[in-house]
């Protein structure tokens, strides 16, 4: 192993930044040369590569986004294109491969592993839906994004006795709409996993209502889809007026919390340590407190699965 690459694909998250920085250095520290690869696996396709150096990973650890951009490739998705991606990587003399994404990256990563090609899988995506990990890089600061948005939101609600739905990311997994509303106080959380029904959210906003709570708010992934049409079935079934808050944008950008930096920092130590050491395909985690790796189709064989416990303790707690 005498160069490694590195990438950043599907959608941004705060904290990748951190871990491109970690595998630069540490790659770097052992001896390493890093090719920083462009715009995911387009820009691999696309040749779109440079050397990295120390420096050019400098000011970057508190920052959003990605500094190697991420894009999606339909490209790499065909043989024709996977073929090309394995000449490239021929070419530049990439001997390992580092690729920082969610699931779909991970895919791709999974691919070009199984194809000979030393790949590592760090999870950052602010979806949080793989399930071999406690986290991935992103969540967090998604997370607290929303939990202030929520306390924002939960002063007007108050001021108006409004009910405020707030929709947040989240297609398949509804952990940062769990997460979040529990973190919140949310009267009602709805996620993609658990059909709870209308009448269910607006026993319990009329429940707060009877006991002089002023606000009520509802957590919505966007997986389940239509807020504006369960503010007008609240409104109906309430009498209380409802309004719609889409975080859309807002929860990918800003400055990584302490928490995805350490993360991502681990995260890209790993597996530069694992690409050393030899290892063929594997995905980086987090199990408890403790930084984990584990073959990757294992890890993408695995069903993300709802948090029961936090679930159930979030209704309890918004009796
Ligand atoms: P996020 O969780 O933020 O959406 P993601 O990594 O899941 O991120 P995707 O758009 O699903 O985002 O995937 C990113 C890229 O990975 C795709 O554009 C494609 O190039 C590649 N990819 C996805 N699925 C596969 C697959 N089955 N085989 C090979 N490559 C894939």
């Amino acid at each position: 192993m005498k160069r490694i690459g590195v990438l950043t694909s599907g959608g941004d998250a705060p904290g990748m930044n951190a871990a491109i920085r970690a595998v630069v250095r540490v790659a770097i520290y052992n001896g390493l040369k890093v090719s920083g690869i462009k715009r995911g696996y387009q820009g691999l396709l696309d040749g779109d590569i440079e050397d990295m150096n120390v420096s050019s990973v400098g000011d970057i650890i508190h920052r959003g986004g990605t500094k190697l951009q991420s894009a999606r490739s339909m490209e790499f998705m065909t043989d024709a294109g996977f073929e090309k991606a394995l000449n490239v990587l021929k070419m530049f003399q990439i001997d390992g491969l580092v690729v920082i994404g969610g699931d779909g990256s991970f895919k791709g990563a999974k691919r070009l592993a199984n194809a000979g090609i030393p790949t590592m899988g760090i999870p950052g995506t602010i979806d949080n839906d793989l399930e071999y990990t406690d986290y991935t890089i992103g969540f967090d600061t998604a997370l607290n994004t929303v939990v202030s948005a929520i306390s924002n939101i939960r002063d007007t609600s108050s001021s108006h006795g409004r009910v405020n739905i707030i929709e947040v990311m989240g297609r398949h997994c509804g952990d940062i709409a769990l997460y979040s509303g529990l973190a919140g106080g949310a009267e009602s959380i709805i996620i993609p996993e658990i059909d709870n029904g209308v009448s269910e959210t607006c026993k319990k906003i009329l429940e707060g209502k009877h006991r002089g709570k002023l606000h009520s708010i509802v957590i919505l992934a966007e997986g389940v889809g239509k807020p504006y049409e369960l503010a007008e079935s609240i409104e109906k079934n309430t009498g209380m007026e409802t309004r719609v808050s889409v975080m859309g944008h807002l929860q990918r950008g800003g400055t990584p919390t302490a928490f995805d930096r350490l993360l991502a920092s681990r995260f890209g130590a790993r597996s530069v340590d694992l690409l050393i050491e030899g290892k063929k395909g594997r995905a980086i985690g987090i199990k408890g407190s403790e930084i984990i790796d584990m073959d990757i189709n294992e890890a993408l064989d695995l069903e993300k699965t709802v948090n029961d416990e936090l679930y159930e303790l979030a209704k309890i707690l918004a009796i």
